[in-house]
């Protein structure tokens, strides 16, 4: 298999990384995004095979059994989320570097793994009231899960610096040119 890149975006939840990762992949650049499985259920517009593989516990554990993860984790408590190896396999054969939209952990172990490959970027929200407010007016979390969301961001922040590059996302069309041009560089290199 010819190896591509690896491009793994994290952030809090809320921060706006969803957007971004968008704007990134309508630039017609050979970036494919990587379609994680998860077991919590689709929210908002999201599609199954699109968005994510939406999976049962069941079958999320019969693949961890088959080792076909690259890396997975329990994100929130009993809500796994996870990068298989057959989504990487079939975009690298096709020509295209690997697009992730991952926590800070699962980015973090993939930069471990495939250090000179792999391109880290943490998007970071202004501050976290801000965090909360799109959160809020995103409208698509019930007030338990947004909670557990803005604690998790705050202890996500702390991560920031291990990353290869950040932004931080105020000015929305600020931050697409700057997401835009830190793959670009990365790619052509
Ligand atoms: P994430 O994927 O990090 O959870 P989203 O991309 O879903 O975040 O963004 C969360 C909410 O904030 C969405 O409603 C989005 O439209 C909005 N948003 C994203 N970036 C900005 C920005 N720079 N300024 C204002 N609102 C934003
Ligand atoms: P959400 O439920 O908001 O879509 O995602 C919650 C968190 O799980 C986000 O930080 C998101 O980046 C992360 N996530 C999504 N897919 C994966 C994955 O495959 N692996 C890991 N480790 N985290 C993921």
């Amino acid at each position: 298999m010819k190896e591509g890149k690896f491009i793994v975006v994290s952030a809090p939840s809320g921060s706006g990384k969803t957007t971004l990762v968008r704007a990134l992949l309508s630039e017609n650049l050979p970036l494919s995004f990587s379609i994680s499985a998860t077991t919590r259920k689709p929210r908002g517009d999201e599609v199954d095979g699109v968005d994510y593989h939406f999976l049962s516990t069941i079958e999320f554990k019969k693949f961890i059994d088959q080792e076909a993860f690259i890396e997975y984790e329990e994100v929130y408590p009993n809500k796994f989320y996870g990068s298989l190896k057959t989504d990487v396999e079939r975009n690298w054969k096709s020509g295209k570097h690997v697009i992730f939209d991952i926590d800070v952990i699962g980015a973090l172990n993939i930069k471990k793994k495939y250090p000179n490959q792999t391109l880290s970027i943490f998007i970071n929200p202004p501050n976290i009231n801000v965090l909360e407010e799109r959160l809020r007016s995103r409208g698509t979390d019930s007030e338990t899960a947004l909670l557990e969301r803005i604690q998790k961001a705050n202890e996500e922040i702390k991560f920031l610096e291990k990353f290869d590059k950040s932004i931080i996302n105020d000015d929305l069309e600020k931050s697409k040119k700057q997401i835009i041009k830190v793959v670009k560089d990365f790619i052509d290199t």
